[in-house]
């Protein structure tokens, strides 16, 4: 278990997020992906991940809350406690994940990149720039309770359980169409998982 603080967070690494991340990164290696590639594609998602979860923690932690970040199999997870919490805050704290993992990208995009052109942390700069952004994006869709989800959620004025949780269906069922067409089973497992817990919440009202 990896164990560290990053701006006086304290941040736990489980061993499995390094199984999870190898198998995924290895799964969609191409024949000629190196272990050099490989290592390099799974720290890009450790960086990547706990940057988003450091958005998080850092304006949950302005507003008063005791803050930690744990990465595990599925992911990362910032967790906090906030104090006297209100709608505007909770959509500012759950926003700031992939708002500063967008932002990390650019400058790493057009600052970083250009100057580590022809370096081994040219290797490292491309898989974390595309992958930030994917997960930016991947998160910000309305499908609870990832980041947009949850943002539709704590925004709707009323009836936000049923408003929510069918759109979380739709742009889940939207998922699994475009996983199936374009072959991308992954993302069809995924959005079909997506769209049966946001039945299941439906259902319970
Ligand atoms: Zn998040």
């Amino acid at each position: 278990m990896l164990k560290f603080n990053i701006f006086r967070i304290p941040v736990t690494v489980h061993p499995m997020f390094w199984v999870f991340m190898f198998l995924f990164v290895a799964i969609f290696a191409g024949e000629n992906a190196t272990a050099l590639g490989i290592t390099l594609k799974v720290l890009a998602f450790f960086l990547s991940i706990l940057i988003h979860e450091l958005g998080h923690a850092l304006v949950a932690r302005r507003y008063g809350a005791p803050v930690r970040i744990d990465l595990h199999g599925i992911g990362g997870q910032a967790s906090y406690l906030l104090p006297n919490s209100t709608k505007k805050k909770t959509i500012i704290i759950t926003a700031a994940g992939p708002l500063l993992q967008l932002g990390v990208a650019f400058i790493a995009l057009f600052i970083l990149a250009p100057l580590a052109q022809g370096t081994l942390a040219a290797g490292f700069i491309a898989p974390f720039v595309w992958i930030s952004i994917l997960l930016a994006v991947f998160n910000l869709l309305p499908v609870y309770p990832m980041d947009g989800g949850q943002i539709l959620y704590e925004a709707l004025p009323y009836n936000k359980k049923k408003i929510a949780f069918i759109v979380g269906v739709i742009v889940s069922a939207l998922g699994i169409f475009v996983g199936l067409i374009y072959g991308q089973i992954f993302l069809a497992i995924f959005a079909g998982l997506g769209a049966w817990g946001n039945y299941q919440r439906l259902k319970q009202g």
